[in-house]
């Protein structure tokens, strides 16, 4: 693929942010990745939405160097970067501060699979990566939240669940391109929309049992998947 095109690709991604109602002002931002060449192509830092494209976009290294660009890259840049290091599948990142998703990690809690809806998407609880200490703050803040959220995986698969809470700032999904990174963006913010929905109803509501979580992430995502059409992307 041409660097073009993947700066369309990410535009593209962008924008959809916008079109699926989770991102307000300029919170929020998508890279893709370029493994072969190295590169990682961001949204710039603070830059209206209705002002995005392609062009405007930041090419950067993957130490987070911006090597092609008008514009600072996002603030976020390190810890995309991060995430690509540790993740060899993924390539597209995503930030947002969509309102659920971010309730729940400004909850510090994590979103329990409640339903099909989240099996679907996800392999269990989307987890909430820990605070960062002052120090983390200090000193490569950036790249020590992508750290934090590293840490956090050690015992998870990123494939299988390609989305977490950054306690007290809000979520990052990942997907194997930028499209399916917003995807997950998407899925996440409903799937936590119908969680606090369901805590209000029932604070006690209990996890799917594993068996039922188990079939409906297999279904789609397994080995033996059969959900929806062959040959259809
Ligand atoms: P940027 O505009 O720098 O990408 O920041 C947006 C954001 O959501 C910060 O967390």
């Amino acid at each position: 693929m041409q660097l073009e095109q993947l700066r369309e690709i990410v535009c593209a991604a962008n924008l959809e942010l916008v079109r699926q109602g989770l991102v307000t002002l300029t919170w929020g931002n998508v890279s893709g990745i370029d493994r072969g060449r190295g590169l990682m192509v961001i949204k710039p830092s603070g830059v209206a939405y209705d002002r995005l494209t392609p062009a405007a976009l930041v090419i950067t290294d993957l130490d987070g160097n911006v090597v092609e660009g008008d514009y600072a890259p996002s603030s976020d840049t390190a810890t995309h970067v991060r995430l690509y290091q540790a993740f060899p599948n993924i390539g597209g990142v995503v930030h947002t501060h969509s309102t659920y998703a971010t309730s729940f990690a400004q909850a510090g809690r994590e979103i329990p699979c409640l339903g099909t809806t989240h099996a679907d998407h996800f392999q269990g609880s989307v987890p909430v990566a820990r605070l960062p200490t002052a120090a983390e703050v200090r000193e490569r803040y950036e790249h020590n939240i992508g750290g934090l959220i590293v840490e956090r995986f050690r015992d998870l698969d990123p494939d299988a669940l390609p989305a977490v809470l950054a306690a007290g700032h809000g979520p990052f999904t990942w997907g194997p391109d930028p499209r399916q990174a917003v995807e997950n963006a998407v899925a996440l913010e409903a799937v936590a929309q119908m969680a606090a929905a369901t805590f209000a109803l029932c604070p006690d509501a209990a996890p799917l049992p594993a068996y039922i979580l188990d079939k409906h992430y297999g279904r789609k995502h397994g080995p033996g998947a059969y959900y929806g059409q062959r040959n259809i992307q």
